[in-house]
C-alpha cells in the first residue's frame, strides 16, 4: 500500500522479546530473506535477544534490513552486572534499541527517567532509540490517558537537542493491546499518534517533530496492518508476536511498502 501523502519513511520493527535461540533466530531470518521482496524503500528492523544479535546482524549484512536491541544501560561500561551498553550494541552492528517497552516498565521498574538517560546514551553512541509509550487498560478506562501519554513523551525525551530528534522513533503501544490480540482501532491509534506529535512539536518544534516517526504497536497482524499504516500519523509498526513467524512478518512489511 502506497502512502502518497507521507514524507516520513515507514519503519517496521520486530520485537522478538525472549524468544529464539541462535539457531532458531538463524532459521527465522533465512525464512524472512526467502519471503521478502525488495524492502529498501522502508526501514525494516529485527530486534532479537542479545545472544542472537551478532548472528542476525551477520545474516542481514548484505541487505537493507537493520538490527536493534531490546534494551540497554545508560553507562558506557562499569560494574553493572547483567547490563549491556550502547557501545557493546554498536560493536555487534546494532543500529536501533527499543527503550521503555511496557514489559520493562511493568516488570523491571523502568521509568520515564531511566528511559530518558538511556535515550541520551543511545543517541551519543549513534544508536537510534525506539522509545515506547502507552497506557494500561486501567489508565484508559479510569484516568486521563492522554495526560499520561503526554507526560511519558515529555519526560522520556526531555533535554534532547532538537537536532537529534529525527533519530528518535516513538512507539505508541497501548498496554492493553500488547500480546492480547486486541489492537487499537485505526481511529483510536491515529488519535493518540496525533497527540504524541503535538507533544513532539512542543519539545522539538514543527520542523523536527514533523519528520519524526511514530510507530503503532499492539497486536499488529497481517489482517490489520494496512489499515493501521494508512493513518496519517502512523509511520510504522512495532510488532511482537507476529514478527516471530516469517510469513506473518513478511505480510505486515508488505502492507508498509
Ligand atoms: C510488542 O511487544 O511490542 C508488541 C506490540 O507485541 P504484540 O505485537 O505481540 O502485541
Amino acid at each position: 500500500m502506497k502512502h502518497l501523502m507521507k514524507t516520513r519513511r515507514t519503519i517496521i520493527a520486530g520485537n522478538w522479546k525472549m524468544f529464539k535461540t541462535v539457531n532458531e533466530a538463524e532459521a527465522l531470518v533465512k525464512g524472512l530473506l526467502l519471503e521478502l521482496p525488495d524492502v529498501s524503500s522502508i526501514d525494516v528492523v529485527l530486534c532479537p535477544p542479545f545472544t542472537a544479535l551478532s548472528r542476525v546482524a551477520d545474516l542481514v549484512s548484505n541487505t537493507s534490513i537493520r538490527v536493534g536491541a531490546q534494551d540497554m544501560h545508560w553507562e558506557k561500561e562499569g560494574a553493572f552486572t547483567g547490563e549491556i551498553s550502547a557501545t557493546m550494541l554498536r560493536d555487534v552492528y546494532c543500529r536501533y534499541v527499543i527503550l521503555g517497552h511496557s514489559e520493562r516498565r511493568q516488570l523491571f521498574g523502568e521509568t520515564n527517567e531511566s528511559v530518558n538517560r538511556k535515550a541520551k546514551a543511545a543517541l551519543s553512541a549513534s544508536l537510534r532509540p525506539i522509545v515506547c509509550v502507552g497506557e494500561t487498560l486501567d489508565e484508559r478506562e479510569k484516568k486521563d490517558f492522554r495526560a499520561i501519554i503526554t507526560r511519558q513523551v515529555k519526560e522520556s525525551l526531555a533535554g534532547i537537542p532538537a537536532e537529534q530528534a529525527e533519530e528518535i522513533v516513538v512507539a505508541y503501544e497501548p498496554v492493553w493491546a500488547i500480546g492480547t490480540g486486541r489492537n487499537a482501532t485505526p481511529a483510536q491509534a491515529q488519535e493518540v499518534h496525533a497527540l504524541i506529535r503535538t507533544s513532539l512539536v512542543a519539545l522539538f518544534g514543527d520542523k523536527y517533530a514533523g519528520n519524526m516517526r511514530i510507530q503503532y504497536g499492539g497486536s499488529v497482524k497481517p489482517n490489520n496492518a494496512a489499515e493501521l499504516l494508512g493513518q496519517p500519523d502512523i509511520d510504522g509498526a512495532l510488532v511482537g508476536g507476529a514478527s516471530l513467524e516469517a510469513r506473518a512478518f513478511t505480510a505486515i512489511i508488505k502492507a508498509g511498502l
